[in-house]
């Protein structure tokens, strides 16, 4: 096959490809940041990002990737010396660690097996046991192994706590269900180049009543990342220093197509992509990284012995032209990640599950290849008709 003849599948858990609409929009001329046509862009941006987060509460924009939303919730949230409990399952899980550490904060890590979701009985225990922890960290999803942490569990003690909980949803808001208000998190945050189907250079981040409360009493937060500056300047839709104009039109357009669809058909689809994608792996004979708590957002594979991820992706890319991701850390050779957030459908992921097949069957491992696309389309078309409600 010549991949010269294929389209380019992007099925990495982000940067994810971008609907043409969202791409039509990023191409618009810039309009000044201080005038009324920008402001009603602003406006409009704010109401359906409440709708995104499940939230009454203010959505601010930042001009950053989304680890400049982690620096900003931690910085602006805790003061050096406190103490925050972090769950540590993954790469993005150190990350929180690693940013405390950088401001003086005194990070406690709740270590999670890789490929497993944190417990919340241990939080719950620790809590309980230290009165002197400010904060819980917690990724919605950890992508570096493709495991959704169990966030309304934790939520559901943290709330009964002084603790503030503190989420970072990158991969998984607007993937999977994390209504903000209802589950009683006290802070959000995401990227634009996951679920939102957006170029990266932007995040968002909202903040409950309390944790708002908390922040004003910071003073040692960070001058660019001033949450209450910027929370002062969404109320009249404006934001502290230049936005990223271009990018705020274009997820101005990706959230009228989250609008349209509706937030529970894209969970919908999310959840049967994610069954189609675990149907056809096991199908192929190959095993699922994540046994339990799978992100709707991204599958991680296990690879057999002696077939390394670096060769499965150059495969996967010169013969079919479909991107994949590797694992992360300890993982890099062992697991591959296939991305399938944002605007990627069961036609991407059919040619991404067949990408991986025939890389590892050309590596010499052992594939079964009768029926996975079949069985991962019946998974599909099971998934979305049940709907994620009956899980
Ligand atoms: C991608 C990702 C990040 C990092 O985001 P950047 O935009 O690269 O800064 C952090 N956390 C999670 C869970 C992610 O998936």
């Amino acid at each position: 096959m010549s991949s010269r003849l294929d389209k380019m599948r992007l099925l990495t858990p982000g940067p994810t490809p971008l609907p043409e609409r969202v791409r039509l929009a990023l191409s618009k001329d810039m309009l000044h940041h201080r005038k009324g046509a920008f402001k009603s862009v602003m406006a409009e941006i704010q109401r359906k990002a409440r709708v995104l987060f499940g939230t009454g509460q203010d959505v601010l924009t930042l001009a950053s990737s989304g680890t400049g939303a982690m620096v900003a919730a931690m910085q602006g949230m805790f003061a050096p010396g406190e103490k925050v409990l972090v769950i540590e399952g993954g790469k993005f899980g150190e990350r929180w660690t690693e940013i405390a550490r950088s401001h003086g904060i005194i990070p406690l890590p709740l270590k999670v097996p890789a490929g497993q979701g944190a417990d919340p009985e241990k939080v719950k225990k620790i809590l309980q046991a230290d009165a002197d922890i400010h904060g819980v960290f917690v990724q919605l999803c950890e992508t570096s192994t493709g495991v959704q942490h169990p966030v309304a569990e934790i939520a559901a003690i943290t709330s009964k706590t002084p603790a503030l909980l503190v989420v970072d949803g990158i991969s998984g808001l607007g993937i999977t269900p994390c209504p903000m208000d209802d589950w009683g998190l006290d802070a959000l945050l995401t990227g634009s180049q996951k679920g939102l189907m957006l170029p990266p250079g932007l995040a968002l981040l909202a903040l409950s009543e309390r944790a708002w409360e908390k922040a004003a009493a910071i003073t040692t937060g960070n001058y660019y990342f001033n949450l209450p500056e910027e929370r002062k300047n969404i109320r009249k839709n404006q934001t502290h220093f230049t936005p990223a104009i271009g990018l705020l039109l274009g997820l101005d357009e990706s959230l009228n197509l989250f609008m349209e669809a509706g937030m529970d058909n894209i969970f919908r689809k999310q959840w049967a992509l994610c069954r189609m994608a675990r149907a056809g792996v096991e199908a192929m004979g190959l095993s699922l990284f994540a046994a339990q708590h799978p992100a709707w957002g991204v599958t991680s594979v296990s690879l057999p012995p002696r077939i390394p991820a670096s060769q499965v992706l150059d495969i996967a890319a010169n013969s079919f032209n479909v991107i994949l991701a590797a694992g992360q850390g300890d993982y890099k050779e062992r697991i591959v990640r296939i991305g399938h957030m944002g605007w990627v459908d069961w036609g991407d992921l059919s040619a991404g599950l067949h990408a991986l097949a025939e890389a590892c069957k050309s590596l010499g491992a052992e594939i079964n290849s009768g029926g996975y696309l079949e069985q991962a389309l019946a998974a599909y078309r099971e998934a979305w008709e049940k709907g994620y409600a009956s899980l």
